[in-house]
């Protein structure tokens, strides 16, 4: 085992510290990557506040993972050492059963291993990313392209591929009228993805305050939710609507919007459960469904298309001691529109 420096929450409540935590020898199958950029994900503040059940304390959270194999055990032959590698979600499947046979790892029949706070296959708990240095089985671990610039590069691994697999599921593209709702860490994947792959694309944030950025980034349209006139301007206007809010909203103001045969695709996780009314979905046929970040395959797809198109995150960078403070920015809405840590900041 070796320890390396790491943010860990010791509980729900208190501001995360800097200590060590412990990473496995390097297996046959294993490869060990120094972390150089740590994504901020909404989902490590659900995780950690317990938005979604209790968890294994004490924990270090992070699944934006981007960083250079330092060492590839013996059997490795995918990834070298030199390379640039990510991490995202996931970090273990069975790999035996019909969806990892489809490349859908995340919904693993024998139930997938997330990157922090899940019980790994050996029956220790997952460390995440917020760290120096972590311990991959090789078939988790992407390529993370060269031409990417690669701070920006982190948070392609779960906001990137959160936001792709939806859009690609849903089919957007050139004719398609993509509603992206939340301009945060997801949203704006989202905008700079759905424009790339061809579709019309409309921004529905809180207020219009980030009108600008939204049109920089390849946002057709801007809308405010604030504004009750935003529901009736854009009434059945939409095709596919990706919902990235970390809070409960409006469902059926939101399917409203929707076109006939028009889907509503839940990213967002909020703590709370939300309700809708059923006529909002036989009005127009509509569809309202959920979707969790993307297989190992369809995330390396992810990580090419971004490099081909020319696509990051746009980044806030921060030192390891800014990590609480950057939470607490994420929660106001404050983030434009990616916090990410520089692990070589971890140190004391
Ligand atoms: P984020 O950066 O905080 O973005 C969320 C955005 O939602 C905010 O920027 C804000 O956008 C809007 N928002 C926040 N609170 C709101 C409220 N009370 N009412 C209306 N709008 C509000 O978070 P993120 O990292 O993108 O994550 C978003 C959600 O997706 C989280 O729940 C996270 O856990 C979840 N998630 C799910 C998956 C998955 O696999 N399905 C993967 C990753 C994350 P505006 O300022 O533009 O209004
Ligand atoms: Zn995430």
């Amino acid at each position: 085992m070796t320890a390396v420096p790491a943010y860990i929450a010791a509980n729900a409540t208190d501001p995360m510290t800097l200590g060590t935590i412990e990473r496995r020898p390097v297996g046959p199958h294993d490869v060990r990557i120094d972390i150089r950029w740590s994504g901020i994900c909404h989902s490590d503040i659900h995780t950690v506040r317990g938005d979604w059940g209790p968890q294994p304390y004490p924990l270090t959270v992070g699944h934006e993972i981007a960083g250079i194999v330092a060492e590839v055990g013996s059997e490795v032959t995918t990834h070298q050492v030199g390379d640039r590698a990510g991490v995202g979600c996931l970090v273990n499947s069975c790999g035996d059963c019909t969806n990892c046979a489809n490349g859908d790892e995340q919904y693993c029949l024998n139930g997938s291993v997330g990157t922090y706070g899940a019980t790994d296959r050996d029956g220790t708990i997952t460390q995440g990313g917020y760290a120096t240095g972590i311990v991959v089985d090789a078939d988790f671990v992407l390529r993370i392209p060269e031409s990417l610039p690669f701070e920006a590069s982190a948070p392609l691994l779960c906001a990137g591929i959160t936001t792709y697999s939806p859009l690609k599921h849903w089919g957007a593209g050139p004719g398609k009228r993509v509603g992206v709702v939340g301009f945060g860490g997801l949203g704006h994947m989202a905008v700079k993805i759905a424009h790339a792959m061809g579709a019309e694309v409309t921004v529905l944030s809180q207020s219009l305050r980030k009108q600008e950025d939204g049109e920089r980034l390849g946002a057709d349209h801007y809308y405010a939710t604030s504004d009750p006139e935003t529901f009736t301007a854009l009434s059945k206007s939409l095709d596919l609507i990706i919902n990235t809010v970390s809070a409960p909203v409006d469902v059926d103001a939101f399917l409203g919007l929707l076109a006939v045969n028009g889907a509503l695709v839940n990213v967002g996780a909020p703590a709370e459960p939300m309700s809708l009314n059923v006529g909002s979905l036989l009005g127009g046929r509509r569809t309202y469904a959920g979707s969790m970040i993307g297989g190992i395959a369809e995330t390396q797809e992810m990580l090419d298309f971004c490099a081909e198109h020319g696509i990051g995150a746009e980044v806030e960078v921060i030192s390891a001691e800014q990590i609480n403070e950057a939470w607490e920015r994420v929660l106001a809405s404050d983030v434009r529109y990616r916090f990410v840590i520089d692990a070589s900041t971890f140190t004391a």
